[in-house]
């Protein structure tokens, strides 16, 4: 249910109205908007009394939500949600792309890549600290070591910093040390850790499970909205298909699918979307054409060498190519770069 405000409503009708739904044993959700604030209800088992609010003062009308996802629906938002990654804002009308390594290696490969992306003009850093890798036997990452180089990054080049949290010890470290916390793929339905992402005081980044419908994405983005952490910003990073020439099909569609029905920002994953490092370039260029609101993606000064998924991590030489071809594609669809 959505109790939606008068435009004229005061601070205290809004206040009454929160009051009124806690009092019933249900959590209440204001969302402001550019036109009214609307009020989401969740923790009801079964229907709302929809009168009871009708008459409180200040209220225009109760309206039933029809999709199971509610909180991040249009139908609550209409108007797009700007999320701040450190001072970075994604969902506006500037592109955002973060760039940087699978994983932090070392101090030197971490800050030598940091700087060559901040160059091109990357808005975030990108690295991950724990690794969610097939084989117990592949490099893991460096933990909190990592999450320490991370920080000295974002020292010296000044970008916030997104990394990846494969579980709540994992939330606990990485909201003390970067700016956004990502959920990885595989943990997307991990909902202990969903609810745990809803409690921090840092946005993030969702990225899509490898076999999820959009309607289980949104409702993992539901899960941490629902905790009362608003800043999330969804991730298409490819899904398992029967195609047999990329890691995974990246699809493209999701994106305008997801503006029609969720005010949530979302960046494209043309990495592991594709897996090649020949791929990454065409597929982040239909990616800003189709309507992403950025790119996250590999980039390694030597990937050869690299830990974690060399081969679709992008030198530094092709992230400069891109970054410039973007910038001319971005005015054509009216966003800046
Ligand atoms: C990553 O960003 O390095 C990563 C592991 O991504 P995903 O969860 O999409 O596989
Ligand atoms: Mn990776």
């Amino acid at each position: 249910m959505l109790v939606v405000m008068r435009q004229s409503a005061t601070p205290e009708e809004i206040r009454g109205v929160v009051a009124a739904i806690e009092a019933r044993g249900f959590k209440a959700h204001p969302i402001p908007g550019v036109q009214r604030t609307a009020i989401g209800i969740t923790g009801n088992r079964g229907a709302v009394d929809a009168p009871v609010f009708e008459s409180l003062p200040g209220v225009l009308e109760v309206i039933p939500v029809t999709h199971a996802y509610k909180l991040v629906s249009r139908e609550v938002k209409a108007e797009n949600s700007v999320v701040h990654i450190g001072a970075v804002p994604v969902g506006g009308p500037g592109l955002v792309i973060a760039a940087g390594p699978c994983a932090v290696e070392s101090h030197d490969q971490m800050l030598t890549v940091a700087r060559r992306v901040k160059q091109a003009g990357a808005h975030i850093l990108r690295g991950g600290a724990f690794k969610p890798r097939t084989s117990p036997y592949s490099f893991q990452g460096l933990g909190e070591e990592g999450l320490k180089i991370l920080a000295a990054a974002r020292e010296e080049t000044g970008l916030p910093v997104v990394t990846e949290a494969l579980d709540v010890e994992g939330v606990d470290l990485i909201e003390r040390y970067a700016d956004c916390i990502q959920i990885g793929a595989r943990n997307m339905q991990n909902f202990s850790l969903l609810k745990r992402a809803g409690r921090a005081k840092k946005p993030v980044l969702l990225k899509r499970g490898l076999a999820a419908t959009l309607e289980e994405f949104l409702m993992s983005a539901e899960y941490i909205l629902s905790e009362g952490n608003y800043e999330v910003v969804l991730c298409e990073r490819g899904v398992r298909t029967f195609s047999d020439f990329s890691r995974n099909t990246l699809d493209l569609a999701v994106v305008p699918a997801v503006k029609s029905v969720s005010h949530l920002p979302i960046l494209v994953d043309p990495s592991h979307g594709t897996g090649r490092r020949d791929k990454v370039s065409p597929l982040s260029r239909a990616a800003v054409a189709v309507g992403a609101d950025g790119l996250i993606v590999e980039v390694h000064h030597d990937p050869n060498t690299a830990l974690s998924d060399g081969p679709q991590s992008i030198t530094p030489e092709m992230f400069d190519e891109l970054v410039s071809e973007l910038r001319q594609i971005a005015p054509v669809i009216g966003r800046s770069l």
